[in-house]
């Protein structure tokens, strides 16, 4: 029986264990996949005695991504960049971490808009400089464009990302005030709000898609709601859009693939799982 988890505090409103939970019984598995909270302060005496508590691995989530990273013995070459680290697992009894959000940001751009989608983008704008943004910025620079320009409301956060991230090779990365927002959406070819300005009770992201690219995608890394009112207006342009559930799905494979030896599929199946919990029932 493989075990793995998801640690965090608080942690009962984490959908990770309805996603595994579904992939280990469509695959059949002996394995489970619990919730667990553990406070800040016992969180590093935890995340050292997995092995004594029977664990292939896990998820760590809020607020615990940072101490994780300061945690793990090796780290991948993605965590390392993006300062943060939400899947650990056991390996030769060497505990790794790695952050699978790059990847799940990517995995669902190619799942949503097909494999050649970058072949439209020069330029990508990430609009927010937080935690998310810093996994989207980490994928992207893995992707064939030009240029990453970073805008956040606290400029600073913008700067201190670019200063972080920004790597010989690969797409230049660039960061520009609040204000520029308006001047910017008509250079971008992929569009990415990574703030958590349009959630359900947050006010929307207030951005002019009129003078976007006509083959612009625009991304919402939100899913709740599954299409924000920015998605909602980049549809009435004509534009591509590409919501946050995708990424939700696609970060949580390479975790389950590390601690259960198989790599599972994001499908419709899985997805019609998450939209009946969204929607409450
Ligand atoms: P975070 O680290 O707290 O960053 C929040 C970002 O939102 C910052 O850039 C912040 O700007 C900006 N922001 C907040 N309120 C704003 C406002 N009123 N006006 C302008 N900007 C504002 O959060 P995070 O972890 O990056 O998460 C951000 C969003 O991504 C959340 O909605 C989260 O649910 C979503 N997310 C989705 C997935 C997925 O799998 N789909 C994964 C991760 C995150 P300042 O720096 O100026 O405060």
């Amino acid at each position: 029986m493989i075990k793995a988890f998801v640690v965090g505090h608080p942690i009962r409103h984490s959908r990770s264990p309805l996603i595994h939970g579904h992939w280990i019984g469509e695959l059949g598995l002996a394995g489970s996949y619990e919730r667990i909270d553990v406070p800040p302060a016992e969180f590093k005496d935890f995340l050292t005695s997995l092995s004594a508590r029977g664990f292939a691995g896990g998820n760590v989530t809020i607020p615990h991504k940072e101490a994780a990273f300061a945690t793990v013995a090796r780290r991948t070459a993605r965590a390392e960049r993006i300062g943060a680290v939400n899947t650990v697992w056991l390996e030769d009894g060497v505990l790794w971490g790695d952050n699978t959000d790059a990847a799940g940001f990517v995995d669902n751009l190619v799942q949503s808009v097909g494999t050649n989608w970058a072949a439209s983008v020069d330029t990508a704008l990430v609009i927010g400089a937080g935690g998310a943004a810093r996994a989207v910025v980490a994928g992207l620079q893995d992707c064939a464009m030009r240029r990453i320009l970073v805008v956040n409301r606290t400029t600073g956060k913008a700067d201190a990302l670019v200063q972080d991230l920004a790597r010989e090779g690969g797409p230049a990365l660039v960061s520009a005030t609040w204000e520029a927002l308006p001047a910017l959406v008509p250079q971008a070819g992929l569009i990415v709000n990574t703030t958590s300005l349009g959630m359900t009770r947050q006010p929307p992201l207030d951005l002019d898609l009129s003078s976007a690219k006509h083959d612009a995608i625009v991304a919402d890394l939100i899913y709740a709601p599954l299409k924000t009112a920015l998605l909602r207006d980049a549809e009435k342009h004509g534009l591509r859009i590409v919501g946050g559930l995708g990424m939700l799905l696609h970060q949580a494979v390479p975790g389950f693939a590390r601690w259960f030896g198989v790599t599972p599929q994001v499908t419709p199946a899985l997805e019609a799982v998450i939209l009946r919990d969204l929607s409450g029932n």
